[in-house]
């Protein structure tokens, strides 16, 4: 029986939204969460951009050391031999990619202005692969951009060459959020049956429905015989109205009416970690969890009407399809609100001591300490607000990763 994997694109298609952004150290404290919750894969960055190849490299370092494992690590680019070369030249390690290119008649009229047919997007995109091939990336995954406005016969050529050129799997990207539960399932269940590999579902929200999609592609692709793969972004975020949110599609594949019964996840996801992911998202990208978010909202349990609170005190169940601590939740939160010492980019060895000390990290000497407290600056220069305690726990155990992280040299 074919399976549900999840592949997160927060540090791609989420960092490359208008108005936000990550640091690369919150790229990977994102990447070290991910893993903690059993999450497939990271799409981790763009490898073909030269400002993130120290982030890269530090973060395949990490999965090396095994300290981000076993979730895979996956990059973006278009898929051009161009792209493909320079992949491999900034970070030669690389080994799993994602080659994306316009498929739609709209976007191939509207974006090269007539000088490229379906044909040579095709040919293209099989050059791509046959580049990623040579350099011996272990896994390929091709991007049909626009795939909701691509004509299915189109579609399943596309994909029939990329699955000859070595690709694993083809992602769908619904791209404007055009479809609807009923018309992804069956462009999904064909383009399985068809093409015989399984398939990505990359959903955006501009019509409310990326989760709901993501659910029906995914039984598209089952129903058709081949593996799911569901797109998913930390707290919804990425282009205009977003997309699946991670917490949302992992309730909604596990929770909703019948569907788990026989649409199954490969293994499973740890929800309790979604509270902690998604605060510190929040955080990083300085974007307010909405109330009403499913699970993570602030008004996911809370009741008070009468009715309803009544039900609640004598049976959650009357009203909670699922329970707080199974997302994390009922912990008291500390809030300071006396004198606070917190991490800034101008930060002293006194304050910094001070603040280790509290979570119970000791340095071996000063010369140590003061190492530590000049990363976290430069965390601090990077990020623009005071690092959270996993951060500071991060750059104490892995001085070398961070320095790496914090590196930056344009050409
Ligand atoms: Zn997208």
């Amino acid at each position: 029986m074919s399976r549900i994997y999840f592949i997160d694109v927060t540090n791609r298609d989420g960092v490359q939204t208008a108005n936000l952004g990550l640091s690369k150290l919150e790229k990977t404290m994102i990447n070290m969460y991910l893993n903690e919750m059993g999450v497939f894969q990271s799409e981790f960055g763009f490898p073909a951009t030269r400002h993130e190849s120290f982030y890269l490299q530090a973060n395949l370092e990490l999965a090396d050391m095994g300290a981000l494992q076993p979730m895979r690590l996956e990059g973006w680019i278009r898929a051009i031999v161009d792209d493909v070369e320079k992949a491999f030249k900034l970070v030669p390690n690389i080994k799993h990619l994602n080659l994306s290119i316009s498929t739609s008649d709209q976007m191939i009229q509207g974006k090269f202005l007539g000088k490229k047919s379906q044909e040579d997007i095709v040919s293209m995109m099989a050059d791509a692969a046959e580049a990623a091939r040579a350099h011996g990336a272990e896994s390929i995954g091709v991007n049909a951009e626009d795939a909701s406005r691509t004509e299915i016969d189109f579609l399943i050529r596309f994909g029939l060459a990329a699955k000859e050129h070595g690709a694993q799997r083809l992602r769908y990207c619904d791209t404007l959020g055009y479809d609807n539960p009923f018309t992804i399932y069956e462009s999904v269940k064909a383009l399985a049956e068809n093409i015989g590999i399984p398939i990505e579902l990359h959903c955006h929200g501009d019509l409310g429905l990326a989760v709901a999609n993501s659910l029906a592609g995914a039984k598209g692709a089952i129903d058709g015989g081949q593996d799911a793969y569901i797109n998913t972004t930390v707290n919804g975020i990425g282009e205009r109205a977003g997309n699946a949110d991670l917490v949302a599609t992992v309730l909604a594949v596990t929770k909703s009416k019948g569907f788990a019964e026989k649409y199954r996840l490969k293994k499973p996801i740890d929800l309790t970690k979604a509270w902690k992911v998604s605060r510190f998202a929040s955080y990083a990208f300085g974007v307010p969890i909405p109330m009403n978010q499913p699970g993570v909202g602030a008004n996911a349990f809370a009741h008070s009407s009468g009715i309803h609170a009544d039900g609640v005190l004598k049976d959650p169940e009357n009203y909670e399809l699922y329970s707080f601590d199974e997302i994390g939740r009922g912990e008291p939160e500390f809030v300071e609100t006396g004198s606070e010492i917190c991490s800034g980019e101008y930060s002293g060895i006194s304050g910094f001591r001070h603040i280790m000390g509290q979570m119970e990290v000791s340095f071996d000497n000063a010369t140590q300490a003061e190492e530590i407290l000049e990363l976290a600056r430069y965390a601090n220069v990077a990020s623009q607000r005071p690092l959270v305690e996993d951060e500071l726990l991060f750059i104490a155990k892995y001085p070398k990763i961070a320095k790496k992280l914090l590196t930056l040299i344009p050409e």
